[in-house]
């Protein structure tokens, strides 16, 4: 399934579309709106308030919404204020840079609570849109932030800072996400690749001829008896062959 996001750019003003080129991505910041229940496009149109100046800088590449789908509200080429800071911490500052807005794309999650919960369609997206965006830049999971893993100091995002376990299984799944998963035709061509190359050691074949035996798959006298020489059915073999393909892309999924 893929994302749905519509672009919103912001106009472009001082405090939330400076409009400064981004410098090569070393990292994606996740981050929580800080807002329970509001929606993805309201926090857009919170951060193109600020044009007047009246409060304060801030923004973000991306807002994934409650239901799941996202809105943009700049290009990704462009310098988004979501992690500046008076002080960041030396690991941010050793792999990241002085300044780390200049390098990083910004991901705000919309969520439930005040304690930053998220319902599962906010959790998906933002993991999908995370790996997505991770592979775009040649950046693995370890390139991933949370706002406060750049500062240091701010409890964002919220749910994940109180909960480590959370964040590492975040991690994991976006690690899973980037991933290319094989194609159909490759499985199908590893398959016929593999039954070429079967080896014809008698010992091998029996235990694995009395596991399918056991298993029904291969008929033996009807008696209980196998003899590992005798000739495969062609349907025994339509079976084995449509079971092995069955399970790899079952695996796939
Ligand atoms: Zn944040």
């Amino acid at each position: 399934m893929g994302l749905n996001i519509q672009s919103s750019f912001l106009t472009p003003n001082p405090y939330s579309r400076p409009g400064i080129r981004l410098k090569r991505v070393k990292g994606i910041v996740i981050h929580w709106v800080a807002n329970p229940k509001s929606t993805a496009i309201n926090n857009r149109h919170f951060f193109e308030r600020r044009k007047a100046g009246k409060s304060g800088y801030g923004s973000a590449h991306y807002i994934v919404c409650l239901d799941g789908s996202i809105v943009q509200c700049l290009p990704e080429t462009e310098m988004a204020y979501h992690v500046g800071s008076n002080s960041y911490t030396a690991t941010a500052l050793s792999r990241l840079s002085r300044y780390p807005n200049d390098c990083t794309i910004g991901i705000e999650c919309c969520h439930t609570d005040w304690d930053g919960r998220m319902t599962p369609e906010t959790w998906t997206a933002t993991v999908k849109l995370a790996a997505q965006l991770l592979k775009r830049y040649g950046l693995t999971a370890n390139d991933l932030w949370l706002h406060q893993e750049v500062v240091g100091w701010k409890d964002c995002h919220r749910w994940f800072v109180n909960n480590p376990a959370e964040w590492a299984r975040f991690k994991r799944e976006v690690a899973d996400g980037i991933v290319d998963k094989p194609k159909r035709q490759e499985v199908v061509y590893l398959m016929s690749r593999y039954f070429k190359d079967i080896p014809q050691n008698l010992a091998w074949c029996k235990d694995h001829a009395d596991s399918l035996y056991e298993k029904g798959v291969l008929k033996g006298d009807g008696k209980g008896n196998l003899n590992p020489t005798d000739p495969l059915t062609r349907a025994e073999a339509a079976v084995l062959i449509d079971r092995a393909i069955d399970y790899v892309l079952k695996e796939m999924k």
